[in-house]
């Protein structure tokens, strides 16, 4: 089973304060209703990251970005402990977005951020006062939802990208 990923691209509300690179992992197993990006489902949908395709999307983003972000990917944890740790080495916080409760400590120890919670679409996203879902600070332990409930002054430009992407 390859670790496949679709393009990554640069994304600024995901992760306050901010400004990441996003992998979106393929394969998620989670199968949340109302899944907006239901190609990740597909295990060998994308291309692999590799790390040294890995490292190769660091440098062509040095200097301008200050994290990493992995929609999923947990379901393959070395590969992504391999990646959390390469992101670390070049100086950048790492950050998860999952559908699980609960991640392994074996990946969380590499996180300086995360996302738990699967998408309920009645409940709604981190911008939702009443979401079943939580980002916090993976290091202080601090649950940061406030800080997406306040995004919502802006909810138009905001709000998609923090409701149901992956994970
Ligand atoms: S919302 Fe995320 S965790 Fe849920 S099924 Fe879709 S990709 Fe998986």
């Amino acid at each position: 089973m390859t670790f496949n990923c679709i393009s990554p691209s640069i994304v600024f509300q995901e992760v306050p304060d901010e400004i990441s690179l996003c992998f979106s992992i393929t394969g998620c197993t989670i199968g949340c209703k109302g899944c907006h990006s239901t190609e990740l489902w597909q295990e060998n949908y994308g291309m692999p990251l590799t790390n040294l395709n890995f490292i190769s999307w660091l440098k062509k983003y040095e200097n301008l970005i200050s994290c990493v972000v992995f929609f999923g990917g947990e379901w393959q944890e070395k590969a992504l402990i391999e990646k959390l740790i390469i992101a670390k080495n070049h100086g950048l916080k790492t950050s998860l977005y999952s559908g699980q409760r609960h991640i392994n400590i074996n990946i969380s120890q590499h996180l300086h951020f995360l996302k738990t919670g699967a998408w309920r679409a009645e409940l709604g996203g981190l911008d939702s006062p009443i979401t079943n879902q939580t980002f916090r600070n993976v290091v202080t332990g601090e649950n940061l939802n406030h800080l997406f409930v306040k995004s919502t002054i802006n909810k138009n430009n905001f709000s998609k990208g923090i409701n149901n992407v992956a994970a």
